[in-house]
């Protein structure tokens, strides 16, 4: 796919170039120590743009001191400021970093004043050469598209265009698009829409592509490299994040993959390939477990996504942490590799899912750590969406389709959601995982789930 070319410092994402990996900062942005140490240490993992929440206009100060502090260092890999709501925030950042990321529909209530505020902002961008990135998530489209489109992926791809429409009428293009979702499914289906709407409009921006909120450990990867995958495959996706509830350090080697094995510098382990009826049976001869795990989910995402297969069987070997050769069937880990990828392609489920945020500096005590608390404690429930969410001003619109939410207010204080709706607010985050395991049993003794 034929893209625009967006120029985010020394970085440029689009086509001819490589697909370009980033990530996004989990430390506070008024500790400025650790966010540029955090900052060296994913450059030196690899990341070739760098996200930085900028939760207010208290904080652009600060983000101009990290930038001035990493330049100073010899550090020049392009920052990128993450806004949510604030258009003030926005323009009066601009100046000092390579890229904003956005969601204009959230500037303001009233449609036309977000298009006034956004245009506000496509100003000062051309005049500093700042790159916007238009950021929409399935979680938090606005009242006017959902009450026109519904929460689909139809109504994240017009959405989207209407932003495009706008860009292209301010004669603005150093642009970079993405419509994120936890579900592959939906993820999958908003990116193709809007790609294939671009293409017929014949300007076609480039697209950050990620699976929000995908949890971590090998579910996390699995997750990410299935949505990711099946596009990139497409020539959808000239820039990428995989977001894990991890030290974000530890997203750059699964997006590394990504980009190697898309860009045709890595190729998968598999050694053997038998489809039949929808069944596949797989042979691999995997240096590690990771690498395993990894082109598994990009040897069959898509294939169970697109419903050209229905079931995979895995089998050969891989070498463990101290090299010695072990059989995938016998440890028991094609069973539960199957089984994650047809959870992460949504295709069974044999566990709760999990939506977790990846953090960022609007978070505000121990995700990671409540993350396995309520994994520990949940992991019986399947057929249930159990979200945990590292702050209580985005997390709960952005836990989209969750049946429950476990999300952090600071604090040493946690919100309960079921649904939509908070049940419990202010509960001590010591009580928290039990309270709301409770309310699930309760829920599913009364509804017979
Ligand atoms: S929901 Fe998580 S990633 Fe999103 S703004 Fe809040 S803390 Fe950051």
């Amino acid at each position: 796919m034929k893209t625009l070319v967006a120029t985010v410092g020394k970085v440029r994402i689009g086509s001819g170039f490589p697909i370009v990996i980033q990530t996004m900062c989990n430390t506070h942005t008024d500790d400025i120590e650790g966010t540029v140490a955090q900052c060296i240490r994913m450059r030196d993992a690899g990341a070739e743009l760098i996200r930085i929440t900028c939760p207010g206009l208290q904080d652009v100060p600060h983000i101009r001191e990290i930038r001035d502090r990493l330049r100073a260092a010899g550090v020049d890999t392009p920052l990128v400021a993450d806004i949510h709501f604030s258009s003030e925030t926005a323009i009066a950042v601009a100046p000092y970093v390579e890229k904003v990321r956005i969601n204009p529909g959230n500037f303001h209530k009233n449609h036309e004043e977000a298009c006034r505020q956004f245009s506000r902002l496509v100003g000062v961008c051309k005049e500093h050469g700042t790159a916007i990135r238009i950021g929409l998530n399935h979680g938090s489209l606005g009242e006017r598209i959902t009450a026109l489109y519904g929460n689909t992926p139809e109504a994240m791809a017009r959405a989207a265009m209407e932003w495009i429409e706008r860009c292209i009428q301010e004669d603005f293009y150093n642009v970079v698009v993405s419509l994120k979702s936890s579900n592959t499914i939906v993820m999958v289906e908003a990116y193709r829409l809007l790609a294939a709407t671009m293409q017929e409009r014949g300007i076609v921006f480039p697209l950050h592509v990620g699976v929000t909120e995908a949890g971590n450990g090998d579910s996390g990867r699995i997750k990410s490299c299935v949505g990711i995958s099946a596009l990139l495959q497409e020539g959808i996706g000239q820039t990428i994040r995989v977001s894990l509830t991890e030290d974000p350090v530890r997203e750059l080697p699964v997006a590394r993959y990504l980009a190697d094995r898309y860009d045709g510098r890595l190729f998968s382990s598999m050694t053997a390939l038998s489809l039949e009826d929808g069944q596949a049976v797989a042979t691999y001869d995997a240096p590690s477990r990771e690498k395993l795990l990894l082109d598994v989910a990009c040897d069959f995402g898509k294939r169970l996504l697109d419903r050209t297969l229905d079931d995979v069987q895995l089998r050969g070997c891989y070498r463990d942490e101290d090299g010695r050769t072990v059989s995938i069937e016998d440890s028991g880990l094609g069973e539960y590799l199957r089984d994650e990828l047809m959870q992460a392609a949504r295709r069974r489920f044999y566990k709760p899912e999990y939506i977790a945020c990846p953090g960022c500096g609007r978070t505000m005590y121990d995700l990671q750590a409540a993350f396995e608390a309520v994994k520990a404690r949940t992991s019986h429930l399947s057929n249930t969406v159990i979200a945990v969410m590292g702050c209580i001003v985005n997390g709960p619109g952005e836990m989209a389709d969750a049946d429950w939410g476990y999300v952090g207010e600071g604090g040493g204080k946690v919100s309960i959601y079921k649904g939509k709706t908070a049940v419990l607010r202010h509960v001590p985050d010591t009580e928290a995982v039990d309270r709301l395991v409770e309310l699930i049993e309760q829920d599913s003794t009364s509804t017979g789930r």
